[in-house]
């Protein structure tokens, strides 16, 4: 069975290269804009292996989505990994349990190594 991945981000080409990239390597991508949106994805179908999310997002940002991912007990249990460019993103991600933090931009290898690790 193929890994399930979620991936959340509002930024079109990062998110597009991504899907790309993880469809290539036999995993099934889903993908939302936002927050709000991943947490639609989750309530559709929650059975996700990893969840690949951005922080700074509009409507509903990262740490708000985790908020609400933690509240669940059949999300909470999916792995997160955290992609930001923001400064001081990995110290605040402190408090949210996140499985792991890459920092932005993010090299494509890395991707694929951490996704493979924590899936
Ligand atoms: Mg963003």
């Amino acid at each position: 069975m193929p890994k399930k991945i979620l991936i959340v981000e509002d930024d079109n080409s990062i998110r597009e290269l991504l899907v790309e990239l993880l469809q290539g390597e036999g995993y099934l991508v889903v993908s939302a804009v936002n927050g709000l949106e991943g947490l639609k994805c989750l309530e559709v179908q929650p059975a996700f292996d990893l969840i690949l999310i951005d922080l700074m997002m509009p409507v509903m940002d990262g740490y708000s989505f985790r908020t609400e991912q933690m509240k669940h007990p059949k999300w909470s249990r999916i792995p997160v990994v955290v992609m930001s460019a923001e400064a001081n993103a990995r110290e605040k991600m402190k408090n949210y349990g996140v499985t792991a933090f890459l920092s932005k931009p993010v090299e494509l290898d890395t991707i694929l190594k951490t996704v493979e690790q924590y899936s």
